[in-house]
Parts: C-alpha cells; structure tokens; sequence
C-alpha cells in the first residue's frame, strides 16, 4: 500500500472518540481484512483496527530496504485457481485491482532419501498439470509394485464426498495412511505437505482438514501469488472497507472490548474509544479471551478449554539479499526422509536434535513480479520448522543450520549474498498475535489443524458472549494458511450478518 494512503487512513485517528459503528473488527489480517470489507460492501457500518502500520498480520507485505519488497517469510498459496479470495474480490467489485498470478515452472520440489546423497529435482506448475504426478512419483523412486496401493490411495482422497471427510476429524491423517501400504519416500512426501500446508506433524493432523485440502490442490494447484507480494491482497481488502464507507485504522494498538451485562458494548484502543454491539477479533482466540475481554467474563470451563487449545508450530529463517538473479523458480521445497517432521521429531527439535539437512521452504518473491526487487537483483525468503514459542532455546543453532543446508542446497549461493536479515518466533508474535500462554505466540498459522481441533472440534466462531466472534485461522474455516484465514473471513461475515445484522 502506499505510504500516502496508509496516512489517509491513519488521519481519522484522533478525531474518532466514541463513534458508533455496527461491527469493530480488531485485526487487519486475512482473515479480519476479508470479514470487513464483505460487512462494508453490505451495508453495515465497520470499522477495522490494526496495531501494525500496515495491514495482513501474518501475510503482511513488508520489506522495503534497498529497492526490495518482499513478504516477512515465505509464502504462496494454494489453491491457485478456484480460491475464496478470487470470490471475495468478486463481490467488492475489486477483481482488476489485484493481479492473482498463477504462473507454470514455478515449483521446485527437492527429495533426498535416507542415507543422503545428491537431491532428486522435480519442476511444476502453480495449476493442475497431469504430468507433475508421474514426476513426483519417479523422483520419490516409486517402484511398479508400489503403484497400485498409491493409486488407491489417489482415488479414494480424491474421490471422498464431505459427508466422508467429516467422518474423519478424528483420525490423523498418519493413521489414515496405515490403511494403504506406500513406500517410505511417500509417506516422506506426505509428512513434508503437512508440515507445508498446516505446519503440525503429519501423525496429529487431522485427516479431515488434509483430504479437503489436497481436493482443493488436486482441483486448484498451489503456488499462488499475487502482485505487489503476497500479502497486497489485505491492502486491496482495507481499500474495500473504505469504499463501503468503512474506516481503517491502522497503527492502532486495542487494549481491551468492553463487555457489560454479558455483551460485547465496544472497544478501548491507545487512540480513543469506539462502541458498537458487535466485536470481531482477528487477534487469535487466546489472546481474546485471556487477555483482551478477559477470563473473568468467561465462564471456568470455557476459559479452561481456551487455555488447553494447541498453537500450530511455526517457521523461522533467513532472507539472503542477491546481488544477481540466483534462482530461476518461484518456489522451493527441499525435504528428505530425515528432514520431514513427525510428533516424535518434534520433540526431539525441543531437546537439541536436528536432521543434518532441515526441510527448506524457499519463494523469491521477484519470480511472480518483477517489480520486486531492484533490477538485476533478487530476494529469497528461506524458512524451517520449529516449536511456536517466541523464545525459542535453539533458534541460533536452527538459523545456522537453515544457513548451512541452503549453502549445500545451492552451491553458489553463497557468493551472491549482498546481505541477510532474520526473521523467528519473536517478531511473528510481536507482529501478529499476543503471546499469553507460556510457548505460544509465534505460531505459524493460529490454532493447530489437528485431531481434536478440526471440523465440528474447531472453536465456535460465535464466543460464550453476546456480540463477541472470532475470525481468522482459529474458527470457522478450513484450508491451508491464508485461505484458512479468507475462508473464516467469508463465514464469519455470512455468521455477523445473520445472527446481528438483520
Ligand atoms: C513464517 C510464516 C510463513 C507462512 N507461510 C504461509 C504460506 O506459504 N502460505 C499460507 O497460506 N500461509 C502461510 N502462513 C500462514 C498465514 O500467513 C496465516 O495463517 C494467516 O495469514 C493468518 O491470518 P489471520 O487472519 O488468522 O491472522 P493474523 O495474520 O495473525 O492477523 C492478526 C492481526 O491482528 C492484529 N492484532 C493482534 N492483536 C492486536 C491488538 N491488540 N490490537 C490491534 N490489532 C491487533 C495483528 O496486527 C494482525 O494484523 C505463514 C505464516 C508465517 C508466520
């Protein structure tokens, strides 16, 4: 967005004491973007506030040093054609405001297997492409004896109808798998999508969440991007909100929603006061209840369920500034037998143990717009697992060993490297979402998509309070990342409209 219209928005700040509004939405990620602008373009009077000075929380665009834009860390999306952001913009009336950019070689999958040795190298499109499948199963080593399990396997999660899929929200999708005998590499391949998609362990998410989505990849792609970097598309939705006669606030810290009686009356911000009967918060659903509204309107067991919901892990790394054009794709994804993180491995990373390789997820954004980066020059935003705490113990050791497994990833590398900046847990947290739990904060995507959390286990997004939701990757919606986010956004609006807006 630029900087004149980020102070247009800002201008308003201090006149706005008190004002009356139909819906506050506090967070302008995604998810409180989405659920916004639907509520403007339909009528009702919102107002959105965001601590940041800029909007998309998690998926903000943020860079600008040196002639760079680029994310915070990496990210595409997926699915690339079919998804709730092309609808949403549909119906602001905002499609040829944002280029959603779906291009063909963009995707590099990288697999090693156990033992080491060189990696094996698949090139795919961000759309369905028949030929990927017979690569990706030629690159894992799948012999002819392995292909009618596999196959099976394709057919049955491609074929399952919703009323299936909800029968499994409480299955992982590892014990899923035990019913089909594939080979290692695959069921590396898998464990590396989850982590990917839904950053958990591939034994704790639940089947549920991870068959809808690889239908919507399988129909869709992934590797979706959007000009202006990747996150543009949350400034495109504020624009939104203003255009329905909305208000934006941005670098706007809330500090408490007011409840009386039993019902939401409004919120208290470092800028004023704003009421309205109804409160949307994108800030995350601890965060909400423990800290924002706070326990003491809750009842115990509700603020005991809260305090027992389970944060996804998170993804820390490195951007390396490139004095050339070093890489030729959009996106990587480097993984191995070793590298892909189950349960068990998790748990080893917190007692010191990493693989000699860690799983590398790499984009560079100037690949999807050149407009990125300077000319001749370009930015890759590489990241890797870990736990979600914003003090992690081993995010020294995990950094150099990201810098270490890149370097040997990309020989070369190392001599286009101008300069680099990290990003952790820390500034996820700082950033996006209170941390109010002891290691919870930095968490990649909200709360984890895992059994026990997923379908008809996923918190309600209408809150024990009147006029309290929540929206963004916490409730109401599925999918992986930022599509989770949208698709909250489009429920959760569809849910205000209904139960407060009649
Ligand atoms: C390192 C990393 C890599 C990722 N990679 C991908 C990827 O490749 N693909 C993908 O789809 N997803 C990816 N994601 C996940 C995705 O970005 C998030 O799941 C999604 O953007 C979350 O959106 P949200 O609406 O739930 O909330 P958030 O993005 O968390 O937004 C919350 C908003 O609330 C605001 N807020 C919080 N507290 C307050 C307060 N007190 N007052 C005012 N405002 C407040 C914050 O400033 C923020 O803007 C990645 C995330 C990270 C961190």
């Amino acid at each position: 967005m630029p900087d004149s219209e980020v102070e247009t928005m800002n201008e308003a700040v201090n006149e706005a004491v008190s004002e009356e509004y139909d819906v506050i939405v506090v967070g302008a990620g995604i998810g409180g973007a989405t659920c916004a602008a639907l509520l403007a373009r339909r009528g009702a009077r919102t107002l959105l506030v965001d601590q940041n000075a800029r909007p998309g929380g998690k998926a903000m665009v943020g860079g600008r040093e040196g002639g760079f834009r680029y994310d915070l860390w990496p990210i595409v999306g997926g699915p690339s054609l079919g998804s709730q952001f092309a609808r949403v913009l549909d119906e602001l009336g905002m499609s040829d405001e944002l280029e959603i950019l779906t291009p063909s070689q963009s995707n590099v999958i990288l697999y090693r297997k156990e033992g080491g040795g060189a990696y094996a190298k698949v090139v795919g499109s961000s759309v369905p492409d028949p030929q990927t499948a017979a690569q990706v199963f030629n690159m894992l080593g799948l012999q002819p004896a392995d292909l009618p399990e596999t196959l099976r396997l394709f057919e049955d999660v491609s074929g399952m109808s919703p009323e299936e899929i909800d029968k499994l929200d409480q299955v992982s999708f590892a014990d899923f798998l035990s019913g089909y005998r594939i080979p290692q590499s695959f069921l590396s391949y898998l464990g590396m999508q989850a982590n990917i998609i839904f950053v958990v362990p591939i034994d704790q998410v639940a089947a549920s969440e991870m068959i809808r989505v690889l239908q919507d990849f399988g129909a869709g792609g992934a590797g979706r991007y959007h000009a202006g970097g990747f996150g543009h598309m949350a400034e495109v939705f504020c624009r939104g909100v203003e255009r329905y006669g909305g208000r934006v606030l941005l670098g706007t810290r809330v500090t408490k929603v007011q409840v009386e009686s039993g019902a939401v009356r409004g919120i208290v911000t470092d800028a004023g006061s704003f009421r309205a009967p109804v409160v949307v918060s994108n800030t995350g659903i601890q965060p909400t209840v423990l800290k924002l509204v706070g326990e003491e309107h809750f009842d115990d067991s509700y603020v005991g369920y809260v305090r027992e919901l389970v944060p996804s892990q998170a993804i820390m790394g490195i951007r390396y500034f490139l004095d050339r054009p070093f890489f030729e794709h959009g996106m990587y994804i480097a993984f191995s037998d070793e590298s892909y993180l189950d349960a068990d491995r998790f748990a080893r990373l917190q007692s010191g143990w990493l693989p000699d390789d860690v799983l590398v997820f790499n984009t560079v954004p100037a690949f999807y717009d050149k407009s990125l980066a300077p000319e001749g020059k370009q930015c890759a935003v590489m990241g890797t697992f870990c736990a979600p705490d914003p003090d992690l113990a081993y995010a020294e050791a995990l950094w150099q060993r990201l810098d270490e497994t890149a370097k040997r990833l990309w020989p070369g590398l190392a001599e286009c490297v101008e300069s680099e900046t990290r990003f952790g847990n820390r500034q996820v947290s700082d950033l996006t979402r209170d941390s109010v739990l002891p290691g919870q904060g930095g968490e990649c995507i909200g709360l984890a998509q895992i059994v026990g959390q997923c379908g008809k286990q996923k918190p309600n997004a209408a809150a024990p309070i009147g006029g309290l939701y929540y929206v963004g990757c916490d409730a109401g919606g599925y999918g992986c990342g930022t599509h989770q986010a949208a698709d909250s956004g489009v429920k959760v609006a569809a849910l205000v409209q209904e139960q407060q807006l009649r």
